[in-house]
C-alpha cells in the first residue's frame, strides 16, 4: 500500500526506532509514547485492521504474537504488559495498517472505559 504510513516505515522510507524485525514482523517505538515502554508491533503484510483478518492472512498475526513474546523476554517485562489493538476510528484506530501496542512500565487500570 503506497500511501500507508506503516508500510513506508517497514520499507525504511520513514525513519523509525526499530525494536525487532523478522521476515513477517516489524516492531518500533511509538513516536508518542503513553507509557515508559510503548512499542508498535505490525505485520509486514498490509492488513487494514482486525476486521480484515482472514484464513489466508492470519498466519501473520500469529507471527506478531511470537514476536511479542520474544520482545517481552528481551526487555525482561516480568511485571507484565498490555497488548492493545484498536479496531476502527471509534475505538481509537488512527493508522489503518493493523498494529498492536505493547505497553509496560506503569500502573494500568481496567476496564478502559
Ligand atoms: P492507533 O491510534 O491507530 O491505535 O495507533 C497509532 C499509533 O501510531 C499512535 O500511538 C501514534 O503515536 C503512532 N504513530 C503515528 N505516526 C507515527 C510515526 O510516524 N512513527 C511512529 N513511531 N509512531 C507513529
Ligand atoms: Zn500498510
Amino acid at each position: 500500500m503506497d500511501s500507508c504510513l506503516f508500510c513506508k516505515i517497514i520499507k525504511g522510507e520513514i525513519p523509525s526506532s526499530k525494536v525487532y524485525e523478522d521476515e513477517y514482523v516489524y516492531a518500533f517505538n511509538d513516536i508518542n509514547p503513553v507509557a515508559p515502554v510503548h512499542i508498535l508491533i505490525i505485520p509486514k503484510e498490509h492488513i487494514c485492521g482486525a476486521g480484515e483478518v482472514t484464513e489466508e492472512n492470519s498466519g501473520n498475526i500469529a507471527k506478531v504474537f511470537e514476536a511479542i513474546a520474544k520482545i517481552a523476554k528481551r526487555l525482561d517485562l516480568k511485571d507484565g504488559y498490555r497488548i492493545v489493538n484498536n479496531c476502527g476510528e471509534k475505538a481509537g484506530q488512527s493508522v489503518f495498517h493493523m498494529h498492536f501496542h505493547l505497553i509496560a512500565g506503569c500502573e494500568m487500570g481496567w476496564p478502559p472505559c
